[in-house]
């Protein structure tokens, strides 16, 4: 069942387009802040450290986005596009209308997810990983990235020194001042589990904790229609394809 019951995102979910989504956008601030009017300089794309690797040009989002057009619109939140962008907010830096197309291609994530839509490309499909990683690690342990839970396993790039370091980090952070899981304030510190029911309490009122579950749903959907095995193990067939596979049209040649 979509997040937004009783909502015409529902009918995205069956495959029809009847959500305005310049709409949707429009009630999102990060929208609103993002994109006040587009002359199409260029500039935020010379600046864009994404532009400079991926087959990604900001100006065209922010463009497309402009021309109001539903079906267009349609195509960036079902494509690999939205997903290029570092968030670093160098274009913010530099536009000459302030626009921000970092919040932009936040907002259109942001939508993109709640439609079910995320599903439809390579690199949005990614989201179940996170969900599965830095979203659940912040409930667990209150770090959106948690030391332990990288293994050499599934980080094999890391090569043999990540391996010394798993089995030596209290020793190693101690070097660098820090009480690692410890009571005591301080970076890195143990996070008390009142403070994980509060964040959990957050997660559940503003409806993080749905959403999560509507990108279980939505995956499982995909894994199926895909022919993939899909469970809650982080090395699920599906989830194994999302880590590895690059079809080789990201990536400027
Ligand atoms: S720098 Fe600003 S005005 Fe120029 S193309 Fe990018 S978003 Fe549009
Ligand atoms: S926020 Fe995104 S679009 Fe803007 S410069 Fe950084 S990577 Fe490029």
């Amino acid at each position: 069942m979509c997040p937004y019951a009783g909502h015409a995102y529902i009918c995205v979910i069956k495959k029809t387009i009847t959500v305005d989504y310049y709409k949707e956008l429009s009630s999102d601030v990060r929208f609103v802040e993002g994109l006040t009017g587009c002359l199409h300089c260029g500039t935020c794309t010379a600046i864009c450290p994404a532009a400079e690797f991926y087959n990604y040009d900001p100006r065209i989002v922010a463009e497309t986005v402009q021309t109001r057009d539903n079906n267009k619109i349609h195509e960036l939140l079902t494509g690999n596009m939205i997903w290029y962008c570092g968030e670093c907010m160098s274009c913010k830096t530099r536009c000459p209308r302030n626009n921000a197309p970092g919040l932009l291609i936040m907002a259109l994530r942001a939508l993109s997810v709640r439609t079910g839509l995320f599903t439809e490309s390579e690199k949005g499909r990614q989201q179940l990983v996170l969900k599965r990683t830095m979203g659940e690690w912040i409930l667990k342990y209150g770090y959106c990235l948690y030391r332990e839970e990288m293994t050499v396993e599934d980080h094999p790039e890391q090569g043999p020194t990540w391996e010394w370091q798993n089995k030596n980090l209290e020793k190693l952070f101690e070097r660098f001042g820090v009480k690692y899981r410890g009571d005591e304030p301080g970076p890195l510190r143990k996070i008390p589990q009142e403070a994980l029911d509060e964040l959990q309490r957050i997660f559940d009122v503003t409806g993080a904790t749905r959403l999560f579950e509507f990108i279980e749903e939505k995956s499982a959907e995909k894994a199926a229609e895909m022919g993939l095995e899909f469970d809650n193990r982080l090395d699920c067939r599906y989830v194994n394809q999302l880590y590895n596979l690059d079809s080789g049209i990201h990536t400027k040649d």
